[in-house]
Order: structure tokens, then C-alpha cells, then sequence
């Protein structure tokens, strides 16, 4: 067993009392192994094709504004589905496991996909300090933590801060919330990083003004290469 096998195993064991008892979506039954979700809501769910296909649908929203080697979402988002509820669960119920197990299931499919190439840093999406301070934790950063798990790459809150806090975006048109988004994003002590390929993830994937955002500043370090990961994936 190789070291990082061991490792993994370790961390699994000091892990699995996170493990919810009922299904994340029906709260019925009990999940399926190492899952949020229980086999009759598993059985419903539709996974997308975004670890298969070069040109799916993520990569195709985002092409057109940066640079990237590759994008991906686990599920697709339906309203009041299985995988909306876990996520309502991650951001508002206090279940930052959630985000850890449904990383490490992204972390195995992008293992098997021809189309990730293992990067070499994950940057979370960064909450504002007092939204962090108010849910416990910032949920992208614990679905950067299950996708660390699968590929043996480690995440970093250092290098992406958010630093100030948007109040409201409903009333702003696409362009503003993109420039609302950008200026509170900053990229800091980055000059180690030239030439890397790093992974930024996120939640959710709506218009893309976030991930957008993030990854112009991302592009401040020379010859970086980019690829994305999000829980879901939603309609603008
Ligand atoms: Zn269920």
C-alpha cells in the first residue's frame, strides 16, 4: 500500500463519523456507502457528461471569456431535485460534509476522465470573512477538501481572498455583477505559482460571473493553465 494510499485511509477512518445517517434529499432511507444520497434518489439522479465530453456544456458557457483546459460539473441543477437539496443543505444547514463527500466523488470521476489533467494546486472560491464567520465554513473550500482526498492534490484559501463583501447583486445587469465580483476578489503572493495548473471550484455554476471573475485574476500568474469544477450546474 503506498503511503498516499495509507494517508487516504487514515483520513477516511477519522471521516466517516460525517457520514449522514439519512438520505441528504428524502430523509427517509439511509444513504448508499460512502454517499449523501440513498439508492431510490440516486437512482433518480441524472449525472452529466461534462467528464466525457472535451466541449460540454460548462466548457462551452466559458470558452468564449477565458482560457481553459478543461470544466466540469457533477449534476445538473433541477429545482427541489436531489442534487438542489444538498446543496441547500451545504450552504444553509450547517453540512460541510456534504461538500467533502460530493468532492470526493468529483475527485474520482475527474481520476478517470481523459479529459482533467491532474493539477498541481485547487483554489477554492473564497466566502467574504463574515459570511465564512456566519455559516462555519466556506463550502467551497470543503468540496476543494473531497476532491483533495481522490486526487492527492492539496487546496489553498491563501492565494484567492474575497475582500469585501457584496450586499445585494438581484438589481445588477450581467456586466455590472461581473465587475462587482472581480473588484472583490484579489489574487495575493502568487510569484510561486508561475507555469501551475490549478483547479478552481466553486458551488454552483450559474451565469459564470464568479468563476469568470476568479479566473482573471487566476491569469495574473505567467502561464498558468486553468481548469474548473462545480457541484452543479444551473440554467442563467
Ligand atoms: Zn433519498
Amino acid at each position: 500500500m503506498s503511503l498516499f494510499s495509507l494517508i487516504k485511509v487514515a483520513v477516511d477512518s477519522v471521516l466517516s463519523v460525517l457520514y449522514p445517517e439519512v438520505c441528504i434529499s428524502c430523509g427517509n432511507h439511509p444513504p448508499i456507502r460512502k454517499d449523501i444520497f440513498c439508492l431510490d434518489c440516486k437512482s433518480e439522479m441524472l449525472i452529466t457528461d461534462h467528464f466525457d465530453v472535451k466541449k460540454n456544456e460548462f466548457v462551452r458557457k466559458m470558452e468564449a471569456r477565458v482560457d481553459l483546459l478543461h470544466a466540469a460539473a457533477l449534476f445538473p441543477f433541477i429545482t427541489s431535485g436531489h442534487a438542489q437539496k444538498a446543496i441547500h443543505a451545504l450552504k444553509f444547514l450547517n453540512r460541510p460534509e456534504v461538500g467533502i463527500i460530493l468532492g470526493r466523488q468529483f475527485g474520482e470521476m475527474m481520476n478517470a476522465s481523459p479529459h482533467f489533467i491532474k493539477p498541481d494546486l485547487i483554489i477554492p472560491i473564497p466566502l467574504h470573512y463574515k459570511r465564512q464567520q456566519k455559516r462555519g465554513y466556506n463550502q467551497s473550500l470543503m468540496f476543494a477538501q473531497g476532491i483533495s482526498e481522490s486526487i492527492g492534490v492539496s487546496p489553498s484559501s491563501k492565494y484567492l481572498i474575497k475582500s469585501q463583501s457584496i450586499i445585494s447583486q438581484t438589481t445588477k445587469g450581467r456586466e455590472d455583477r461581473f465587475e462587482n465580483v472581480l473588484n472583490s476578489f484579489q489574487l495575493k503572493s502568487f510569484k510561486n505559482l508561475k507555469g501551475e495548473n490549478i483547479l478552481i471550484v466553486d458551488d454552483v455554476m450559474t451565469t459564470g460571473a464568479t468563476l469568470e471573475a476568479a479566473c482573471v485574476k487566476v491569469s495574473q500568474i505567467p502561464e498558468v493553465k486553468i481548469q474548473l469544477a462545480t457541484i452543479v450546474i444551473a440554467n442563467d
